[in-house]
């Protein structure tokens, strides 16, 4: 398949400053678009970045069915460009649209639409470091229908958004003791927009006390960790790293599944198993607890500083820079991502 182009007439990108990026913010030239209608998707069409119209009684804004994903593409210094695992999101994707009563994307229109569109974008994609090209794809339901009811008609597209990592401070998180994020039987290991929604409230609220993020906690019992934000999140003994593992009320991250790899490759042991939050308290009081961080592709990894439950804070005594584990394991994750270095794992592809 050769995905048609319609090219716009003149690029925007000299009017776009990569010094001073804000994330989400600027789109480059051009989107994928592919419509689903009487029971079959269309062919993609990637056609210039613009607004698109749809019915006030368009489903998704109604019912939320709508799903995305989140990769990102990188270029050398020899102007190749690779995206780090595209497989796995599209994969995923499939996951959640199957999650959400949604039509699963043909391979085709997303594995070629995406690499035809970032080759097509590919000046787009930033070098200085920590920077990337974070590419969007997402399925919602655009029957123009209130009815309640899956929608007959859905819309893909991918749009594409330069990015910079961001290098902040270790996080102050608060363990969730009320609010969840995902519940048994629930669409928690979908990357579905609704779950976003569900989480801004107690996230404001932890802000408000002082934290950066809600450490969320199983649905039932909430004294086993699960996610922090919306990253996965790791623990780290002298030679350990734990995960919980991905079951229904977790999202299985691409960058937890790299991480558990290149954990091994680093010598350490691997668990994946679930997490009490006593374990927490006592491991960081101990100092058993070396460090502690949470991963995502926005922001590849950052560690955890401080952790609040209840009324009481944890402060992480975390190692310095050259000592720090969960540095030396995301140096390598950047190294694989950018070419920097070898990739033992065959995770990028070459546009
Ligand atoms: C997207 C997401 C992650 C991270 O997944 P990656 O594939 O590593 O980007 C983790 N948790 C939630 C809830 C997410 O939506």
């Amino acid at each position: 398949m050769s995905v048609e182009i319609q090219k716009i007439e003149k690029s925007k990108l000299s009017d776009t400053s990569f010094d001073n990026i804000i994330f989400g913010k600027s789109f480059t030239d051009h989107m994928l678009i592919a419509k689903y209608k009487d029971g079959k998707w269309s062919e993609p069409v990637i056609k210039p970045y613009g607004n698109i119209s749809i019915s006030p009684a368009t489903q998704a804004l109604h019912y939320g069915q709508a799903v995305f994903e989140g990769m990102k593409a990188y270029r050398n210094k020899n102007n190749e460009a690779f995206i780090f695992r595209p497989e796995d999101n599209f994969i995923r994707i499939n996951e959640s649209c199957k999650r959400l009563n949604m039509p699963e994307v043909p391979k085709k229109t997303f594995m070629e639409g995406l690499k035809t569109l970032v080759d097509l974008d590919r000046k787009w994609i930033p070098t200085s470091e920590g920077t990337s090209l974070y590419l969007r794809p997402f399925v919602f339901a655009s029957e123009a229908m209130l009815k309640a009811t899956t929608s007959m008609e859905y819309t893909f597209m991918i749009v594409c958004s330069p990015a910079r990592t961001y290098y902040g401070e270790p996080l102050k998180i608060k363990i969730a003791d009320h609010y969840s994020r995902a519940a048994n039987g629930g669409v928690g290991y979908a990357k579905a927009a609704g779950n976003y929604a569900a989480s801004f409230f107690p996230t404001e609220e932890a802000r408000k006390e002082g934290f950066d993020q809600v450490l969320w906690t199983d649905a039932q019992t909430h004294s086993f960790i699960e996610e922090s934000g919306t990253m996965n999140v790791f623990v780290r003994y002298e030679n350990k790293l734990i995960t919980a593992p991905a079951t229904e009320t977790i999202l299985n991250g691409v960058t937890r599944r790299s991480i558990i790899e290149i954990g091994k490759e680093l010598g350490l042991e691997v668990e994946e198993r679930p997490i009490p939050v006593k374990e927490i308290i006592e491991g960081i009081q101990s100092g058993d607890i070396k460090e502690m961080f949470g991963c995502g592709t926005a922001v590849v990894l950052i560690s955890y500083k401080i952790v609040g439950y209840k009324n009481e804070t944890w402060e992480l005594n975390l190692p310095p820079d050259d000592e720090s584990i969960a540095l030396k394991i995301k140096n390598r994750l950047v190294g694989i991502q950018t070419g920097a270095q070898n990739d033992p794992f065959g995770w990028r592809v070459k546009i």
